[in-house]
């Protein structure tokens, strides 16, 4: 795999091209920024929520409002902070008066969510509430059934363990919900701690040419007869 440094160079690749993106008119003529996600590109915790809220919009940074301090303060709870860990969404603009996102728009972004979890390359994805769950997963079982139940998964090129959780916005107005959210939450360390799961085995490389020894004495030969080529590297 590249280095931390590549990889880091190709995100901010990515983020300029999200930047740029029109790909959802409505939301690319509604939205004051784009919210690529923020924090640590190298780290071993990644979370997925659904899209950017007013807040965000504003600020261009993911999960700072209410949903966010709770986010922060179940973070704290687990001794980690913003700084560790790498917050991005589903949508990267923000849907006009936090509609639900569509399929298109998912659709449309996904691209930008895959290359991040390319790149970061973490161990452990929490996707919070049902579109990151859905997404990710690719299947219609929601969070009810699925939140604290982690599973090794590939998603693009990586494997990782993958831990729905609630949405913290859900959870805040619902003392069970955040009691369960942050039982839930609890359990990360542990995941962490696991060995990182087995990556898929990257594609054998081409077998090398290797040329009979009569093809070397040709090319040796016209080599003789070329010497720019030969010096440009051709034979
Ligand atoms: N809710 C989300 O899903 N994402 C944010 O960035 C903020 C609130």
């Amino acid at each position: 795999m590249a280095s931390a440094d590549e990889r880091r160079d190709e995100l901010k690749g990515v983020w300029r091209q999200a930047q740029a993106c029109t790909r959802c008119p409505q939301l690319a003529s509604t939205r004051t920024t784009v919210v690529f996600g923020a924090g640590n590109a190298d780290a071993d915790l990644m979370f997925v929520g659904e899209a950017p809220g007013a807040n965000e919009d504003k600020q261009g940074l993911p999960f700072v409002g209410q949903a966010g301090r709770l986010l922060d303060t179940l973070l704290g709870e687990i001794g980690l902070s913003r700084a560790d860990v790498f917050v991005a969404n589903v949508l990267k603009c923000r849907p006009p008066g936090n509609r639900d996102p569509l399929p298109a728009e998912i659709e449309s972004c996904r691209d930008y969510l895959s290359r991040q979890l390319e790149l970061i390359a973490p161990k452990v994805v929490c996707t919070l509430g049902n579109f990151a769950t859905k997404l990710l997963r690719g299947d219609q079982t929601g969070i009810t059934r699925l939140h604290g139940r982690e599973e090794v998964r590939e998603l693009g090129p990586r494997t990782v363990r993958l831990y729905p959780l609630y949405h913290p916005a859900a959870a805040l107005y619902t003392p069970s919900m955040l009691e369960i959210l942050r039982t839930d939450f609890h359990r990360i360390p542990e995941l962490l701690a696991l060995p990182a799961p087995e990556q898929p085995r990257a594609p054998e490389p081409e077998p090398a040419i290797v040329a009979e020894p009569e093809e070397i004495v040709q090319i040796v030969r016209a080599a003789a007869r070329e010497p720019e080529a030969a010096q440009l590297g051709l034979f």
